[in-house]
């Protein structure tokens, strides 16, 4: 006998994978030069040369012991100090090393920061649409449940008076993303300040405070003079999961942080919680060697001219064809309107095609579509009439 959930989960593959699977085989049939493949966040632009060089410089200068042993199971102290250095210098934010816990990637710290606030079966949690579908096995897996707030799909910002009305006296935690995959939108000040204002009020009325779970993969990838703020600075109960997977273009590396603010309430329950629920995980310690990396290159910022260029050049002839989408600020992702109404539809028609973008609806997000934009701009340019052709069928 095996775990139904497990057994479903392993089975039924996610509709991305799925997509890109299907655009591997097409690509046999039809050449890849004529699949247009924008299902999968892989970044598209190298890790930066200093991350090259820090691993040479590593294999020179540090033992080898140390290079591959295990590290402190919360992460070395150098890592820690580099990334609060880090922190410190952009936002005065008052990081201590002992306030982050290295895992492997945000996915990983997200799931032990769910079971660390799954206090008991009640547990909730709350997403806004559109959001990351693993947030749905992550919570599971947690023993919480998930509760939605639907997308305010004018601006794809929240829709406060949604929100307010799925907190209850069992809320642990309101899940946020900006820059959000899939919308590429990225939360104002405003944005934040009034969900601070609503949580602060309802954590008082509660008798508990209700976290901000801040999932913040993207925080580096955004555009023109949009700066997004350190939410904890914002709200101070605010737990901050950050990984390198997008900002360094290491998503197979699996090297990122859990950041629990000294002002969060709670805090000397919630930072062990957090590192226990890890180790009931399975996790031991973050990579050592790309520990090491990140001691000398959390300083790092990603050279975005790449994306910059596909995101303009993609959501302009878009536009121009007559497509709708929310304001693509961050991310990698520009999230259209499907004409016709039906995302399924349309991604089907598109799949025909060869064009692979991916429904809105896996994103609690149904009649619309995301194109990830981390490809190159020649399979840009020659999808565009695919593109127009879609539109005006
Ligand atoms: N959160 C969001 C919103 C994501 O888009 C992703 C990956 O695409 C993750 C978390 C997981 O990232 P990681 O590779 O760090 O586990």
């Amino acid at each position: 006998m095996v775990s139904k959930e497990m057994w479903a989960l392993g089975a039924n593959r996610s509709v991305i994978r799925d997509l890109f699977e299907y655009g591997l085989q097409q690509a046999k049939i039809v050449g890849p030069e004529n699949v247009f493949d924008y299902s999968l966040g892989n970044p598209s632009i190298p890790a930066p040369d200093a991350v090259e060089e820090a691993i040479r410089n590593i294999l020179t200068d540090t033992d080898s012991i140390k290079i591959h042993g295990y590290t402190p199971a919360i992460g070395d102290f150098a890592t820690r100090k580099a990334i609060a250095d880090d922190l410190n210098n952009r936002y005065s934010a008052g990081v201590r090393p002992e306030d982050l816990f290295i895992c492997c990637g945000a996915a990983p710290g997200l799931i032990a920061i769910f079971r660390a606030l799954a206090a008991s079966a009640d547990a909730e949690f709350v997403a806004i649409a559109p959001f990351f579908p693993e947030y749905r096995p992550f919570t599971a897996c947690a023993g919480g449940k998930l509760t939605v707030v639907p997308a305010d799909t004018e601006g794809f910002q929240i829709n406060m008076t949604a929100l307010e009305e799925k907190l209850n006296a069992n809320t642990q935690a309101v899940i946020i993303n900006t820059p959000n995959n899939p919308s590429g939108t990225v939360y104002t000040d405003e944005t934040l300040k009034a969900l601070g204002e609503i949580l602060t009020r309802k954590s008082r009325e509660y008798g508990h405070p209700i976290y901000i779970i801040a999932d913040e993969p993207y925080r580096e990838l955004v555009y023109g003079d949009v700066c997004p703020s350190f939410i904890p600075n914002i709200y101070p109960n605010t737990i901050v999961c950050y990984s390198y997977s997008k900002s360094l273009s290491l998503p197979g590396e699996r090297i990122g942080y859990v950041y629990v603010p000294q002002q969060a309430e709670g805090r000397d329950e919630l930072y062990p919680a957090v590192a226990g629920a890890a180790r009931a995980g399975g996790h031991v310690c973050a990579p050592s060697m790309w520990q090491k990396v990140i001691a000398r290159c959390a300083h790092l910022r990603p050279d975005l001219a790449a994306y910059d260029a596909n995101r303009r050049l993609l959501a302009e002839s878009l536009k121009e064809m007559g497509y709708r989408m929310a304001s693509p600020d961050g991310a990698f992702y520009l999230f259209i309107q499907a004409p016709g109404g039906d995302d399924l539809a349309f991604c089907q028609r598109a799949k025909e095609k060869n064009l692979l973008v991916v429904p809105g609806t896996g994103f609690d997000c149904p009649g619309w579509f995301r194109v990830c934009y981390c490809v190159s701009p020649e399979m840009i340019r020659k999808s565009l009439p695919v593109f127009k052709a879609l539109i005006e069928e």
